[in-house]
């Protein structure tokens, strides 16, 4: 057995590997960088703060971004990025929905 070897790893398939930071192949750095890309890109979205829909599309570009939602007509400056929050609300608006109009 070869002493003082390096212990590397491929970050993609975890094979090992004779150089830090670095992937044992181009199609492992490529697969690896799609993957991170892919992450972020789902990380971001962001949920409307009245009924948890991701359909919020911007209705007013500029310094002060208006969002706009389909589903429920929700429009302000206001949008919710964490997933928890956004099931809860989700939640209350189905709940409100359900109750029966007039009082
Ligand atoms: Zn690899
Ligand atoms: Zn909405």
């Amino acid at each position: 057995m070869p002493e003082g070897s390096t212990s590397y790893r491929c970050p993609n398939c975890n094979r090992p590997i004779q150089e830090e930071d670095v992937f044992c192949s181009l199609e492992c750095e490529k697969e690896w960088l799609t993957r991170e890309a892919s992450k972020s890109q789902t990380e971001g979205i962001l949920f409307c703060p009245k009924c948890g829909d991701a359909e919020l599309k911007m209705a007013i570009p500029g310094l002060i971004t208006i969002w706009k939602c389909p589903k429920c007509g929700y429009r302000g400056s206001l949008a919710v990025k964490d997933g928890v929050m956004r099931e809860k609300i989700s939640e209350e608006y189905e709940k409100e929905r359900e109750e029966p109009p007039g009082g």
